[in-house]
């Protein structure tokens, strides 16, 4: 049984033939590390800090840079809010499909639960519509309500609230129902589309 993840279904928005080679041939290709590395850090320093541990030695490991963006993570609101669990794994079946991923944090205020997502690059363009927001909010919404999703942007140390109602939960299903069905019908590489922006595609060399 596959599980789509929001990655697999944003691969998937962006360029249907990369999906292919990434999630049905298995392709790694490497990417560079830069901001990635950067993320992974403040994401595990995160999940120990809330979960309780002592993260004085983690955070002598920081660069000057990481530990301003750490700073800015303890004291953003929606972090200070009650913590229930982080790095935490949830799924749900939506129609006839299974999605689901990995939440940074989940938080209980007074009058919601909240998702938490930390971003060290950017937060997505269209963050209402993106599968990150719709998978995490209909997966978590099975045990938490009422419910909220959170990007925190510690590039520009800023939060945005994407609110969560049964309207919305609708439009939410009806499109990851789309776009799972477009995934099974394909079967071979010649059905998957090929995106016209391949300039920057770390599959270039083997795709075209
Ligand atoms: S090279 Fe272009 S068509 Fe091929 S996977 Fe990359 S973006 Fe898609």
């Amino acid at each position: 049984m596959t599980i789509f993840s929001p990655n697999m279904l944003k691969t998937f928005e962006q360029c249907q033939k990369k999906y292919y080679l990434k999630y049905i041939e298995r392709i790694s290709v490497p990417q560079k590390a830069g901001n990635f590395e950067k993320g992974k850090k403040i994401h595990a320093l995160a999940h120990y800090y809330l979960r309780g541990d002592d993260t004085a030695g983690l955070e002598t490991a920081l660069t000057e840079e990481e530990y301003r963006i750490w700073e800015q993570l303890k004291a953003n609101e929606y972090f200070q809010k009650t913590y229930i669990n982080s790095e935490y794994n949830l799924s749900c079946k939506t129609g006839d499909f299974w999605v689901g991923g990995r939440l940074d944090a989940l938080m209980r205020g007074s009058e919601s639960y909240y998702i938490l997502d930390y971003k060290t690059g950017a937060i997505p363009k269209n963050p209402e519509s993106d599968f990150q927001t719709t998978v995490y909010l209909l997966a978590a919404e099975k045990l938490y309500t009422p419910l909220q999703f959170v990007y925190i942007d510690l590039k520009n140390n800023q939060s945005r609230l994407i609110e969560f109602n049964n309207e919305i939960k609708s439009g939410y299903e009806k499109a990851i129902i789309d776009i799972c069905t477009q995934i099974t019908n394909a079967k071979n590489f010649e059905d998957f589309e090929a995106s016209k922006k391949c300039e920057f595609c770390e599959f270039k060399k083997i795709c075209l």
